[in-house]
């Protein structure tokens, strides 16, 4: 994918998102690596309303080299790209289920939801909880470096998933399974649940 068309893509995806209630308000970015640098949606911007000529134009060293300011949750993008060499795209959203989940008093953080499809075990598999931080804190992005080496979805305590991928589609895939796995797990929470058993995970990983 050429620059112009990752910028197409970004804001084609940031509208289906937006549209279809993934993350609301000005809340929620995307990344996308390009040969010289990365993408990245601008600080304040409704991913519903994006203007491919005013995405954020990274340099290799995370310096602002065309259009608007990047956006002030960079830094999660960041950490993924440098703890993560074969990251194409990072995708963070403050997707409703999956927000839900994050503040639940009783999951386990080591592996927040359980194997309750075939689809989110192969797209996301294991998914941590990096504690709470407030927003700006640095503290944060150096508690999602700790996870980012072994994990390419993470979910923000009391905030919202942040996920990598190889390209733009396959982060946009994982963290709309991410989101409607979380509503699943929220849907059948008090009902006696048969999930996949280690043995079909192992399968599947
Ligand atoms: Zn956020």
């Amino acid at each position: 994918m050429n620059e112009s068309q990752a910028r197409e893509a970004i804001c084609g995806i940031g509208a289906s998102i937006f549209n279809r209630g993934l993350t609301a308000g000005s809340s929620g970015n995307i990344s996308v690596r390009v040969s010289d640098g990365w993408l990245m949606t601008p600080t304040n911007a409704s991913l519903g309303r994006l203007d491919p000529a005013r995405l954020s134009k990274l340099s290799d060293d995370g310096r602002l080299v065309s259009g608007d300011a990047p956006t002030k949750e960079s830094f999660l993008h960041r950490v993924m790209y440098e703890e993560r060499s074969d990251t194409g795209a990072v995708v963070h959203l403050h997707s409703t289920h999956s927000v839900a989940v994050s503040c639940l008093a009783e999951i386990d953080p080591d592996d927040v939801l359980p194997p309750v499809t075939a689809y989110y075990v192969m797209r996301v598999g294991k998914l941590p909880l990096v504690p709470y931080f407030k927003p700006g804190d640095m503290a944060l992005a150096e508690a999602v470096r700790g996870f980012a080496g072994k994990h390419h979805a993470v979910l923000l305590a009391n905030h919202g998933p942040v996920v990598a991928g190889s390209s733009l589609d396959a982060a946009v895939n994982a963290i709309e399974e991410l989101e409607e796995t979380a509503k699943l797990f929220l849907l059948l929470r008090g009902a006696k649940t048969r999930f996949l058993t280690p043995e079909q995970v192992r399968e599947l990983l």
